[in-house]
């Protein structure tokens, strides 16, 4: 099964997007400042869902790879 890394970079200007599109991996931080992910490693299954923030955030701040 492929693996895929996901995070977020310094580029997040905290607009929520990705949270509301993907709320299985994505929150914002304690101080409401930036996105992080839940986990930084998921499976091709939830790939979609995470994609769709990737596609969904306004900066291009989320970053996919294979791992
Ligand atoms: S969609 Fe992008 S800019 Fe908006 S909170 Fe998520 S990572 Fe940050």
């Amino acid at each position: 099964m492929t693996k895929y890394k996901v995070h977020v970079t310094d580029d997040c200007i905290a607009c929520n997007a990705c949270v509301s599109a993907c709320e299985e991996n994505f929150e914002m931080n304690d101080d409401n400042t930036k996105a992080k992910v839940k986990k930084s490693v998921i499976s091709d299954k939830e790939l979609a869902k995470n994609q769709e923030a990737k596609e969904i955030c306004p900066v291009e701040a989320i970053k996919i790879e294979e791992s």
